[in-house]
């Protein structure tokens, strides 16, 4: 096939094309009819992956708890896929507070700069103010009770309780595993057909990301850049270095802590790992939420990577929700960029309490666009740095969240691959080498 038939090459001259569209756009004052004529496509393909979400959480999930032979192999991959996930996730906090403390951003933001932001971004602080602090007032174990939803349909309602739909997929999937297999079976095979066609729904919705993928990048270009492009200057020669260090963060996490555990851990190609998965990553980049991503990310972990749907069922749409790994490595960075530029210090302690707020904070993060800078307020607030300073790094914090969303998605594939080869659940073949025969898979 020649390349540019290549879904991912595709995905990838959309989005160069809408990024080139977004900055031309900006200069010639296109921005009225690019969100009249451009982004409703943008936002029909996000409300097109949203859609099948949840059907593709329950259907998958339900089934492929229901496949296990019993509850011991469930507790056993769930131990260790959320091992796994606090694991990856500690690393990437780690690799994000070297970065800020040697390369020390906050140091080079001039004070008047410092003093322009925090007037433009007053009134959005306000905003993220009052949300963290609903998260805040909440009691200790509130995280816990807001995992068990009182009514599924509510829950099904929104992307942001998508946890709530993880949970109950689990629990009626364990329910099925006790009842009697006649009794279980209608259910099952129900859930299955409405496995694949939600398979086949994505794969419709897929033909159309390059058009969705250009649309999302041309209006988000268009809305930052719009009427203020001299200003877009000024804030990345202030925030360049704050960027930099965050984007080098996020490309150590991706390039070598991936690629090393994989090597240690899996028989995989690297090279064909990362063709396999991109197509996932580039919608994670467009659309910044691994919600929204994740019927991508099954659907390539399972064709391209060759991770069972037992494994991938399970493990994907609970690490869309719980595994954050570049949600957590910007929010230490962030929030020390901030503490520097304001002149505070932190000491060790406080950098520890950094890594302990954004392990659960990560976790706590809804897999949608900005979730992660609410979550970072918490954090300024456990180290007692003013929560204000946040009006410092929102004017960049769109294009961070597209590159945090895509180190996300590719965590939660490289735990799904993982996962699977130590049950012995990787298709081999489409590496191209001998075909490993899933044995767990007919339990
Ligand atoms: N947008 C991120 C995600 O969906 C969350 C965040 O860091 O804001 O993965």
């Amino acid at each position: 096939m020649p390349w540019y038939r290549k879904l991912h090459w595709q995905i990838i001259i959309g989005l160069v094309l809408g990024l080139v569209y977004g900055i031309v756009a900006a200069i010639l004052g296109w921005g009225q009819f690019t969100s009249d004529w451009i982004a409703p496509f943008g936002t029909i393909f996000i409300n097109l992956l949203k859609l099948i979400a949840v059907p593709l959480i329950l259907a998958s999930l339900i089934t492929g708890v229901a496949s296990l032979s019993d509850l011991r192999k469930l507790s056993r991959i769930g131990g260790k896929t959320i091992a796994i996930y606090m694991f990856t996730t500690l690393v990437a906090l780690v690799i994000g507070l070297t970065i800020v403390n040697v390369l020390q951003p906050g140091k080079t933001v001039p004070p008047e700069m410092r003093a322009k932001l925090e007037a433009t971004y007053e009134g959005d602080v306000q905003e993220r103010e009052v949300l963290a602090d609903v998260t805040k007032q909440r009691g200790p174990l509130q995280p816990l009770v807001d995992i068990v939803p009182e009514n599924l349909f509510d829950s099904a309602s929104s992307n942001r309780n998508m946890l709530q739909v993880v949970f109950f997929a689990i629990f009626a999937g364990v329910g099925l595993l006790m009842v009697p297999r006649e009794k279980a079976e209608p259910l099952i095979s129900f859930f299955d057909g409405l496995n694949a066609l939600v398979i086949k729904l994505v794969e419709l919705i897929m033909v159309t990301a390059p058009l969705g993928v250009f649309a999302l990048l041309a209006d988000t270009i268009n809305s930052v850049a719009r009427d203020n492009i001299n200003e877009v200057g000024e804030l990345l020669a202030a925030l360049g270095y704050y960027c930099l260090a965050v984007i080098l963060g996020l490309a150590i996490h991706g390039a070598v802590t991936y690629p090393v555990l994989l090597k240690l851990f899996t028989p995989v190609k690297l090279g064909r790992f990362f063709s396999g998965i991109s197509p996932a990553q580039l919608v994670a980049f467009s659309t910044s939420s691994s919600g929204a991503t994740l019927p991508v990310t099954m659907e390539v972990t399972e064709k391209n990577l060759g991770v069972s749907e037992e494994v991938s069922s399970f493990v994907l749409p609970l690490g869309a929700t719980i595994n954050m790994d570049g949600t957590a490595l910007y929010q230490a960075i962030a929030a020390v960029f901030i503490a520097q530029t304001l002149g505070m210090g932190l000491d060790l302690a406080a950098q520890l309490t950094i890594v302990f707020t954004a392990l659960l904070a990560s976790i706590g993060t809804a897999a949608v666009p900005s979730a992660g800078i609410v979550m970072l307020v918490i954090i300024l607030e456990a180290v007692g740095v003013p929560s204000q300073g946040i009006a410092l790094i929102l004017g960049v914090d769109r294009i961070l969240d597209m590159l945090r969303t895509v180190v996300n998605v590719t965590g939660d594939a490289t735990v799904a691959t993982l996962v699977a080869t130590t049950e012995d659940q990787l298709d081999l073949s489409v590496y191209g080498t001998a075909a490993s025969v899933p044995t767990a898979s007919s339990g």
